[in-house]
């Protein structure tokens, strides 16, 4: 390493101090919330420069916002980008990425497995403005390559997905999208920049629902997307600023506080996640257990070689199909039973009636989500106890 360069601080320092550190003004040592709409110019020549682009500053909260700033600043160094635009939610996020890429006529490539609603955005909302979704197995470049046409304008996918847990080999779909002359974006929810960073293996615009590990406690909904500078300045100015799905400075400190502890929850939500996974393999009721760290894990090779931790979500197949799941989810004491996922507690929940309820039955097929499939998003807590609590709820389903 030549000496000269400066050394990037471990992920951990940059979770604690990547925001800017104690405030110059005041010396306060936790970032301020600016909870003002609006910013006051020093003279009018001082406005019309900010509004028409030719000079920095904050004007209005839309369109940016100290607190704000320091989040987005914190998850461009996280996440290795340029840039980073913070929104109102992950599906805020996700839709002003697309928005900001396609037009009428234009097409675009996803993978099929997808959270829900970014489903049902791509199903049902860009059909009516004349965008058509292509879904592909993203990991088949020759697949990929066959479904793209001079209209096509970006691949999206998400890895480690929803709710199955299939990886992609990020290299590889980075690599067929670099060959059609696309971007890929990528969902990285699951497993947060500690674990993964996608544009370290080249891929152009990283998104994520930060309601889930990044806030980290359940307490706030919220986006995040990262990438190169001009693309998120697009993003804000063009996209975020007439859509409207702006963050509140109260959300991106709430933001900031859940990156200061993410290294240390993640590790916990992992090292529970595993041993609940190997609990589930070779219990009597489950037909078969979904999580990444796991030698049986289809895409456990891939996993071992672009993640650095398989993360907090584990998912299930009960042989008693539906009922037994509906069993399960009634009886579980300690976990709890919601959707969402990335909180310090444990949530169970039943994917093909709630999170993936936007998929046709045949998509539902195709993807693997079955009627007795189970998602958990395993918590810190003490994972004897949650062990226990599944012991005695999988012990009320019947054979
Ligand atoms: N991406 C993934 C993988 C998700 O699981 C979710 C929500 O569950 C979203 C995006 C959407 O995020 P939000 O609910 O914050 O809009």
């Amino acid at each position: 390493m030549n000496p000269s360069e400066p050394v990037r601080p471990s992920f951990a320092t940059l979770c604690v101090h990547g925001s800017g550190g104690v405030d110059p003004q005041t010396g306060a040592v936790s970032t301020p919330i600016y909870q003002s709409s609006t910013f006051a110019f020093r003279t009018a020549e001082e406005g019309a420069a900010i509004f028409a682009g030719q000079r920095e500053g904050y004007f209005y909260t839309r369109l940016g916002n100290p607190t704000q700033a320091a989040f987005e600043r914190e998850m461009a160094f996280l996440e290795s980008g340029e840039a980073a635009l913070a929104t109102s939610s992950g599906m805020a996020a996700t839709s002003i990425a697309v928005l900001g890429l396609v037009q009428s006529g234009d097409n675009l490539l996803a993978s099929r497995t997808l959270y829900g609603g970014t489903h049902k955005l791509f199903c049902t909302l860009l059909p009516r403005f004349g965008v058509e979704v292509r879904y592909v197995d993203a990991a088949d470049p020759a697949g990929v390559r066959a479904a793209a046409d001079g209209r096509t304008r970006l691949l999206f996918i998400e890895t480690p997905a929803n709710p199955t847990l299939q990886i992609l080999d990020l290299r590889t779909c980075s690599a067929a999208a670099r060959a059609l002359g696309i971007p890929l974006l990528v969902d990285n929810t699951f497993a947060t920049p500690y674990y993964q960073r996608p544009l370290e293996l080249g891929a152009d615009v990283v998104i994520h629902s930060a309601t889930k590990y990044i806030g980290g406690h359940g307490d706030t909904v919220a986006g995040v997307l990262v990438g190169r500078a001009d693309f998120i300045r697009t993003a804000r100015f063009e996209l975020l600023r007439d859509l409207g799905g702006v963050i509140s400075p109260f959300n991106a400190w709430l933001l900031l506080r859940g990156l200061k502890t993410l290294p240390v929850r993640m590790d916990r939500h992992s090292s529970n996640a595993l041993e609940i996974a190997q609990f589930l393999n070779f219990h009597p009721k489950v037909a078969r257990v979904w999580y990444p760290g796991l030698r049986t894990h289809p895409q456990h090779e891939i996993a071992l070689r672009q993640m650095r931790g398989f993360g907090g979500m584990v998912a299930f197949e009960l042989k008693g199909g539906r009922s037994g799941g509906v069993t399960l989810l009634n009886s579980v004491k300690l976990l709890t039973l919601a959707v969402s996922l990335g909180d310090c507690d444990t949530l169970i929940e039943h994917p093909a009636s709630m999170t993936h309820s936007t998929y046709s039955p045949e998509q539902m097929a195709e993807v693997g989500i079955t009627e007795g499939l189970v998602r958990l998003s395993v918590g810190i807590e003490g994972v004897d106890d949650l062990i226990a609590d599944l012991d005695q709820a999988l012990a009320r389903v019947p054979d």
